[in-house]
């Protein structure tokens, strides 16, 4: 069968081409487990090269489930930062405590309870039954997903949404060996259909490849639409001193340092200071100084001399550097 010949053929590629990443290390099924949840956690929005210092000190210092539920936070978001997104590590330690308490310490190997799990959706439920129970599921990361458009030539609008990408998949078949055809095709989409310019010479499948035989790499995205917004930040100084507080109000950046913010619904008059990107938020700030901070009170003072010893997200140190130069 046509798919089984293209399997085989991304197998036997993978073979002689696979990276030797840390959380392919061969290890036991517990640390497999505990490896691939924590790599997927981490490569979630993030690329790998980024993601292997990280993970490395992460399993030095977290080697297991077990001393993940007892982290506390703080240290937690130290390890985690610079990585971002950080409600993915709030969500691992989360998962670890679920699985710990209710699964005996293991993963659940079906789709629907690991749905149940925080920070878990389709995605990594995939991952995670082809990757640590060797089942047949092919998660449609970004890699396999340029391999598909460029293999079946899909560039329509209806032809490049998640769902119909999800049917046409099915053209990649499945393999006895569905941890690694799971791998073999991220690393394929990796190393030789790249995003630009990829190495089709080198490519196993491109005998059948739309695209190669076009000579016709483009690739089409579904365009988010970016969504407008006004905030007020709320500055309180003291020397060097700014003051911040725990979101609690807002959905992004949830539970971080950030100045007293809200939002303006629609502002008659906006004077707009500076603008700032949050995925297809598109963030116009004004900023306005003030004195009383007894509602805060008493409030968590960060020196500005002293950015690099606080754990704070990126947007908070964006504003603190703006109120510097300005
Ligand atoms: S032949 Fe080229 S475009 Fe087609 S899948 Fe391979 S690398 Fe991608």
């Amino acid at each position: 069968m046509e798919e089984q010949l293209l399997a085989k053929k991304i197998l036997n590629w993978y073979d002689l081409n696979k990276r030797l990443l840390p959380w392919r290390k061969k290890v036991s099924f517990q640390k497999r487990q505990y490896y691939t949840l924590v790599s997927e956690f981490m490569l979630q929005q993030t690329q790998v090269a980024t993601v292997i210092p990280y993970f490395n000190r992460f399993i030095k210092h977290v080697p297991s489930f077990k001393s993940l539920t007892k982290l506390q936070n703080k240290k937690l978001l130290k390890l985690w930062q610079g990585l971002g997104y950080y409600s993915r590590a709030r969500n691992l330690k989360k998962t670890a405590q679920k699985i710990t308490k209710s699964y005996n310490g293991n993963l659940p190997d079906n789709f629907e309870e690991l749905l149940k799990l925080p920070g878990i959706g389709n995605y990594t439920a995939s991952a995670i039954l082809a990757i640590v129970f060797n089942r047949p599921y092919i998660p449609l990361d970004g890699n396999i997903e340029r391999v598909l458009k460029r293999y079946l030539y899909l560039k329509k609008d209806y032809e490049i949404q998640k769902d119909y990408l999800q049917k046409r998949k099915t053209i990649f078949g499945f393999s006895k060996r569905s941890n690694d055809y799971a791998q073999a095709l991220m690393e394929l989409g990796a190393l030789v259909c790249k995003p630009k310019n990829p190495l089709c010479l080198k490519c196993p499948i491109s005998k059948k490849c739309a695209s190669f035989r076009k000579r016709d790499f483009e690739l089409n995205k579904v365009t988010k639409k970016n969504i407008n917004k006004y905030f007020l930040i709320k500055v309180y100084k003291k020397d060097t001193k700014y003051l911040l507080i725990k979101n609690t109000r807002f959905n992004f950046l949830k539970n971080l340092r950030i100045f007293p913010m809200e939002e303006l619904t629609k502002p008659k008059s906006f004077n707009q200071n500076f603008n700032l990107k949050m995925s297809n938020m598109n963030m116009n700030i004004e900023i306005r100084y003030f004195n009383n901070d007894k509602k805060f009170s008493p409030g968590f003072w960060i020196d500005q001399k002293k950015l690099d010893n606080y754990v704070l997200p990126s947007f908070t140190k964006k504003v603190v550097k703006y109120l510097e130069k300005n």
